[in-house]
């Protein structure tokens, strides 16, 4: 299927997403609107963030309403009010082209009289959060009973936020033969503990393992102390004089206090967190929508409806963690065929947190060094002498001035003059950077006390790396690897870390906890006829390493694994 005209959907609603620029089906619009205009199954969707996951459920819903009737046909959920009207505006604008369409939107922290009168009129559609879903459900102002589309959207968001009950109170009097459809951009084991709870049979369809708008993205990380994370922050933002980020922080007390040094420091930012009257938060967005704020730092929670999609950064304040919330965060980025950039500011602790979430993304989080004084004022410098070169002039209305202007600056050079227009703006960087020490660290430095720290501290985070006699020339593979060690474990969730495979041997990591399993589970193992021995090795690699480590194998195949190495 190439074009929406391919599917068969109503062509006044083709007109209509035509008209938003929608030229062809998103990946996940592909699969879902054949499937959904076809089966009645249940079905869980999966794409990531910024894949058209909207108008995936949408458009196929719209294009089976019955517009004869008023009564509410499809119900759709979704965890905060901002998601809500978004989605709701979005539907709307699908169907500006149909007559007798009506769409309800209810959602807490507003009159629910208003609401009500809409709903009143008849809406085949509503788009609600759980909450007040349930409360219009209970006063008897929506009536479910007669639903034929249920659609959970962002349906891990809400869990996250606590709706189970609601839910659970929701979908009792919906009809049994209700399709239901659950749109996320992640599968964490709780949607599927939804999906065995509230579908049947569902079917799974998931578009892209990995973020089809993280193709565009670039990830990129500054190791720095605790300590100087601010610093580090102000330095890149101010290596980026144009910068358009969502600066996210875990609570809301970071990301208040984080704005509130930002604002001191003359930047132009504010924050976003659950601590504001809901005016406060429409205000902030606004401007962030409009771009008359330039860096927004937020908790994911209070992000969560913010529909910007043009972000030049999303900065990590703090590394989030959950892999999926940061690939969450960095959905927000690389959209429309523009690149991005996703930022973390960690320190050496949080360094296998990195690992984790380069497994997850399937992606290489590359260290960038954070940029020196002198780099940053360089960088001022020619975005304001581009700026000078740019800026329009409007000479009809410098006119009356000039002569006076020219006379007053007379008594300069032209270079005198160059340099007394750049030092109006330029001074601040030039004095703030004098003399600014490097914020760098040194990452081996902070693997080797990493290292010596996991000696005592043997948590979660850490990895013992295992010597195996298998390589490449067994045609053994990393994935190769993975399954055998599951076989052999008949344990899925063991973590495992890093695997480095050569030619007749290779290493691989595995959560500390689960050393003797490992042994164990390699006693006795068989692969391709030969006997598979796998100890645990002395080398350490990578941060997550700890312990001591008791044999060497440096004595029992000297020569190659030092040339190797
Ligand atoms: P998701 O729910 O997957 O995060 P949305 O449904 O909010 O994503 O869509 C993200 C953006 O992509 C929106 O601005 C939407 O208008 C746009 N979009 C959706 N489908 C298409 C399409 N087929 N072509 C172009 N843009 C699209
Ligand atoms: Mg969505």
């Amino acid at each position: 299927m190439q074009t929406f005209e391919e599917t068969g959907i109503n062509p006044q609603i083709i007109k209509a997403v035509s008209e938003l620029g929608f030229e062809k089906p998103t990946p996940i619009q592909e699969l879902t609107i054949p499937y959904l205009l076809e089966k009645k199954k249940d079905l869980v969707a999966l794409a990531q963030t910024g894949t058209g996951k909207t108008a995936a459920f949408g458009l196929p819903i719209l294009n089976q309403i019955d517009l004869n009737s008023k009564t509410t046909q499809a119900l759709i959920l979704s965890p905060t009010r901002e998601l809500c009207i978004q989605i709701s505006n979005d539907i709307k604008s699908y169907s500006k082209y149909l007559n007798n369409i009506r769409i309800g939107t209810v959602y807490g922290g507003a009159s629910a009289d208003k609401q009500i009168a809409e709903l009143n009129k008849g809406c085949q559609i509503v788009v609600g959060t759980p909450g007040r879903v349930l409360d219009l459900k209970k006063r008897k102002k929506l009536k479910v009973n007669n639903i034929r589309y249920m659609v959970l959207d962002e349906a891990d968001e809400m869990l996250d936020m606590g709706f189970k009950d609601d839910l659970d109170a929701i979908l009792e009097t919906t009809p049994e033969d209700k399709q239901t459809l659950l749109f996320s951009a992640t599968m964490p084991p709780e949607i599927s503990k939804i999906a065995k709870k509230y579908m049947h049979d569902a079917d799974e369809i998931s578009a892209g393992e990995k973020n089809v708008g993280a193709e565009n993205v670039n990830h990129h990380y500054y190791l720095t102390k605790a300590k100087d994370r601010f610093k580090a922050l102000k330095r890149i933002l101010d290596s980026h004089p144009n910068i358009y980020s969502i600066v996210f922080c875990r609570t809301r007390r970071d990301t208040k206090e984080v704005a509130d040094k930002l604002i001191e420091n003359g930047y132009n930012a504010e924050a976003l967190h659950g601590d504001l009257s809901q005016a406060q938060r429409d205000y902030v967005m606004n401007r962030f929508r409009v771009k008359h704020l330039q860096i927004l730092v937020a908790t994911d929670v209070a992000a969560r409806g913010l529909d910007v999609n043009d972000l030049t950064h999303v900065i990590n304040y703090n590394i989030p963690e959950e892999p999926k919330i940061y690939i969450h965060r960095s959905g927000r980025t690389g959209r429309a065929g523009k690149t991005g950039i996703s930022v973390s500011l960690i320190h050496s602790r949080e360094l296998f947190r990195l690992r984790d979430i380069e497994k997850k993304l399937g992606k290489k989080i590359t260290r960038k060094s954070i940029p020196s004084g002198k780099e940053i004022c360089e960088r001022q410098l020619f975005n304001l002498i581009d700026k000078v070169e740019k800026i329009e002039i409007d000479n009809a209305q410098i006119e009356p001035f000039t002569d006076v202007i020219y006379k007053k600056l007379s008594w300069l050079s032209r270079e005198e003059l160059i340099n007394h227009f750049v030092s109006i703006e330029f001074n601040r960087f030039l004095s703030y950077y004098k003399d600014a020490p490097d914020l760098n660290i040194d990452e081996n430095a902070s693997e080797r006390n990493e290292s010596k720290r996991s000696n005592k501290r043997r948590d979660k985070g850490d990895f013992s790396r295992f010597f195996i006699n298998l390589g490449s020339k067994k045609k053994v593979s990393p994935a190769k690897l993975i399954g055998l060690i599951n076989d052999q474990t008949q344990m899925r969730d063991i973590n495992i870390g890093r695997i480095d495979i050569l030619d007749s041997f290779s290493f691989f990591e595995v959560e500390s906890k689960y050393e003797e399993e490992i042994l164990n589970a390699f006693s006795d193992c068989k692969y391709k006829g030969i006997n598979v021995s796998v100890e645990l090795s002395k080398e350490k690699k990578s941060s997550q390493n700890g312990g001591t480590r008791k044999r060497n194998y440096s004595k029992r195949k000297p020569d190659k694994r030092k040339r190797k190495r």
